[in-house]
């Protein structure tokens, strides 16, 4: 099958408590379309500006990425700042940037509104809302968020969700949209809306699977190093999807793979900064420690 995906693409500077990195490659999009691409075919919508070099659209062309989505429009790329606690899983944005992303229009190839399935990464409800509405002929939609978006368009937000199959969300954010400090409450009340599923991603912690009538938890692979966490919960988006579409199958074991498999590619992006480690895999070395989380998990 085929997965089509809409949101940012940025430019990044990143501080954590040892190192920084100036206006390298970022946005929800871009992790989630490389993660994805490991497994299935990927398309993008997105808009970028004229600083957006042909390099940086090389590394999405590389992955075989679809980028005929993708707008360029006079002016500077969307621009995110943030620096990481010594936790190095919290962090302060310093600045975002709008810019392009302010006119942000999507417009969806003739083509992309027959793929069977759809990646809303975090964009206004409102657009999410347009994107879902273009498309013909979809077998699994999924949508993420931030919380801008939980504190200020509640009722955009809370349509999008009645209409996708899965909302994916870290555990902050259940607890900011629901009010419910037990999460799987919280997820309970999400699913209510009409999402068959809910995944809670908890970083360091790993991700959950809230299905109708069970629950599934899974702990994230145990990095030596985590170097840069930017673009994790994309990642895990990219890939959890990605699975689904090359299988199509969207049943609870195999939505449960597909956490696996969303850990597994979350674990190598935090292993350096930007996409440096998440574009250098392959589909073998997900595999290899897919097989290793296999092994840690069972008892
Ligand atoms: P994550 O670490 O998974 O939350 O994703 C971080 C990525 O999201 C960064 O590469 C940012 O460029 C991007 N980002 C940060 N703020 C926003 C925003 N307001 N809208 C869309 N994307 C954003």
């Amino acid at each position: 099958m085929a997965v089509v995906m809409v949101g940012s693409m940025a430019f990044d500077t990143i501080h954590t408590p040892t190192a920084s990195r100036e206006r390298v490659l970022g946005g929800a999009c871009v992790y989630a379309s490389i993660a994805c691409s490991y497994f299935d075919r990927t398309h993008i919508v997105g808009v970028v500006g004229d600083d957006f070099k042909d390099e940086n659209l090389k590394v999405l062309k590389d992955h075989k990425i679809d980028i005929g989505g993708v707008k360029r429009m006079a002016g500077k790329s969307f621009f995110w700042e943030g620096r990481y606690n010594a936790d190095m899983k919290t962090r302060d944005t310093i600045k975002t940037e709008l810019n392009v992303f302010e006119q942000f229009d999507p417009v969806m190839p003739e083509s992309f509104k027959y793929v069977p399935y759809l990646f809303l990464a975090n964009i206004d409800p409102d657009l999410q809302l347009k994107v879902l509405n273009s498309m013909q002929k979809l077998k699994f939609s999924m949508v993420d968020t931030m919380n801008l978006w939980i504190s200020i368009k509640k009722e955009k937000l809370t349509e999008v969700f009645s209409k996708v199959d899965c909302v994916v969300l870290n555990d902050e954010e259940i607890r900011l949209f629901t009010g419910k400090d037990n999460i799987l409450q919280g997820a309970k009340e999400i699913q209510a809306i009409g999402p068959r599923y809910v995944i809670i991603k908890k970083g360091e912690h790993g991700a959950a699977l809230a299905a109708p009538g069970s629950y599934f938890s899974l702990p994230s692979y145990p990095v030596d190093s985590v170097v840069d966490p930017t673009g994790a919960g994309d990642s895990f988006g990219g890939a959890f999807i990605g699975y689904l579409s090359k299988a199509n199958k969207t049943d609870v074991t195999s939505l449960k793979k597909a956490v696996a498999y969303g850990n597994t590619v979350a674990s190598f992006t935090v292993e350096d900064f930007s996409v440096d480690r998440l574009k250098n895999l392959t589909r073998r070395d997900i595999d290899k420690r897919m097989k290793k989380i296999k092994k840690m998990v069972r008892f």
